[in-house]
């Protein structure tokens, strides 16, 4: 998969992106990161890339002009290595966009290229968004100064899902939000750790019960931690009757 970050910081993401298991996988070649540097598109005297917004306000925007050269540049080298004419995806980080998640990062994973466009200062000129943004994304409901933090949140959660990232793919499979679900508790040796010991059951070898353990241990979880999520999940009927009774006996 290629990611393609269009930034006026490109130094900030790179750097961030080439340790552990992600810069293991771009060295291997499963992944391509290139940041962009917008200023490099900004053809005036002094290379600026903000100007005054219309109306006035506060804060300085980022200008229509470079922002659409440097995803220019970058469309035109994705259509000539795949010679398709088909438009790239692009996701615009800002905090108007959806909220990011589990379900969105596997989604995007099937992309071959996706840009992330960075926004910094009050955010970018409208008109070159419409232009070319397809996806505007947000990773929470907080304000940020730049998209490039969001943006390498956005990569690095994509490219676990990404076959051969991770070492062991079925660990991506088996991890919190799969099913709408939060994972299960897990220990490590030793057995026992300031008085505290390993559940029994993880020991005894007994794959089914070990399975069984840790999906009550989920369920259970994302009922304290993430009720919300806990709702959208797929229950058998003995689960939920199972959670009933539980309720049941707390309000005992
Ligand atoms: N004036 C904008 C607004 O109120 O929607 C906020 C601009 S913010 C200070 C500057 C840039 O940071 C945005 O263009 C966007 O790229 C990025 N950003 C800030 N918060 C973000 C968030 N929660 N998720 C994704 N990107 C964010």
């Amino acid at each position: 998969m290629n990611f393609h970050i269009l930034t006026l910081f490109p130094e900030m993401v790179l750097n961030g992106l080439n340790t552990s298991i992600i810069g293991r996988a771009v060295n291997a070649g499963r992944l391509s990161i290139d940041a962009v540097n917008i200023r490099d598109y900004a053809f005036n005297k002094h290379q600026s890339v903000d100007d005054y917004p219309y109306g006035g306000g506060a804060g300085m925007l980022m200008q229509a002009e470079p922002v659409y050269l440097a995803y220019e540049a970058v469309a035109e080298k994705i259509r000539a290595r795949s010679g398709e004419q088909t438009k790239p995806r692009v996701v615009y980080l800002s905090p108007q966009g959806s909220v990011f998640n589990q379900n969105m990062a596997r989604e995007l994973a099937l992309e071959e290229d996706l840009i992330l466009l960075c926004g910094h200062y009050e955010g970018i000129d409208e008109r070159v968004l419409e232009e070319i943004v397809t996806d505007y994304v947000s990773i929470g409901d907080y304000v940020l100064t730049g998209g490039e933090l969001p943006a390498m949140v956005m990569v690095d959660a994509i490219s676990r899902m990404v076959p051969g990232v991770l070492h062991n793919d079925v660990s991506a499979e088996f991890e919190s939000f799969q099913d709408n679900l939060l994972e299960y508790p897990q220990y490590s040796r030793p057995e026992e750790w300031h008085g505290k010991k390993v559940p029994p059951v993880l020991l005894s070898g007994h794959h089914a019960n070990i399975e069984k353990w840790r999906r009550e241990q989920s369920i259970l979880r994302t009922r304290e931690r993430r009720p919300d999520l806990l709702e959208k999940c797929e229950l058998t009927e003995k689960e939920k009757q199972w959670l009933q009774d539980l309720e049941q006996e707390t309000e005992k």
